[in-house]
């Protein structure tokens, strides 16, 4: 009983801070969040990092000099224009798949498995799932990804990343117990918002924040992705002409 109270009780703290999509973690020494003062460390996806090592990551633990690059909310045409990219400079990435975008673009999800390309889980319909009971999370959400996925490629992804970063710590041990490790990021290059993003921003950020095995935030939706496209030739340029190499998430973590 008091372990279902302190679950509700994270639920909605989780989904308190996970609602601020402007939210940014990087780090620096430690972690800091560059938009606030605020102490990181009470950042609920820094604490369930930190409680489940093994489980819930923001960016890799070690100390080598390889960053993932991370792709959310595809497949669409988009996500053909930045595998073209990535294939031009021979890097790796991965692509955190929305389940309904998945059943409308199936070809391209297989084209960007044969790339080379890791897949991941990012929900059935971009929920805002992080207060919902496990049954439903996983049965309207992101089981239902997985079915999808396994009728798609026969076989079922072991990273989710939850929708703007909202999951419960329920959920997370829920999907530990099926061995699916939950990855949020640890750059936010914020390409997402083109009424203040542009491609010079967008490669500062990065340039910025570069560290040892970051995860890198991006996205390629269908809608307008000019800027990162744009970006991202020179922001893979900058990676590598640093020493970084490319992986992927699971690359990454092991
Ligand atoms: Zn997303």
């Amino acid at each position: 009983m008091l372990q279902i109270k302190l679950f509700s009780y994270l639920v909605v703290v989780l989904i308190a801070v996970g609602c601020s999509k402007d939210e940014q973690i990087y780090k620096k020494e430690v972690f800091v969040r560059t938009d606030t003062d605020a102490n990181t460390l009470q950042s609920p996806m820094i604490q369930m990092a930190q409680k489940y090592p093994k489980d819930v990551f923001i960016e890799g633990r070690g100390s080598s000099k390889r960053v993932a690059l991370t792709f959310d909310d595809g497949p669409s045409l988009n996500s053909l224009i930045v595998s073209d990219i990535l294939k031009e400079q021979n890097a790796k990435a991965t692509f955190f798949l929305i389940g309904s975008q998945l059943l409308k673009y199936p070809d391209i999800a297989r084209y960007l498995q044969e790339e080379g390309h890791e897949l991941g889980n990012h929900s059935l319909n971009h929920d805002h799932a992080g207060g919902w009971s496990v049954d439903d999370f996983w049965s309207r959400s992101t089981g239902e990804t997985q079915n999808i996925f396994n009728k798609t490629f026969n076989q079922i992804p072991v990273l989710f990343r939850p929708p703007f970063g909202e999951i419960s710590e329920e959920q997370i041990v829920f999907l530990k117990a099926k061995g699916i490790k939950t990855i949020f990021w640890s750059i936010d290059t914020k390409d997402w918002n083109t009424s203040v993003m542009d491609e010079k921003k967008l490669g500062e950020i990065v340039e910025e924040h570069l560290h040892n095995e970051a995860i890198i935030l991006m996205h390629d939706s269908g809608v307008n992705r000019q800027y990162m496209v744009a970006a991202l030739p020179e922001i893979i340029n900058y990676i590598k002409s640093k020493g970084f190499e490319l992986v992927t998430v699971s690359e990454l973590l092991n």
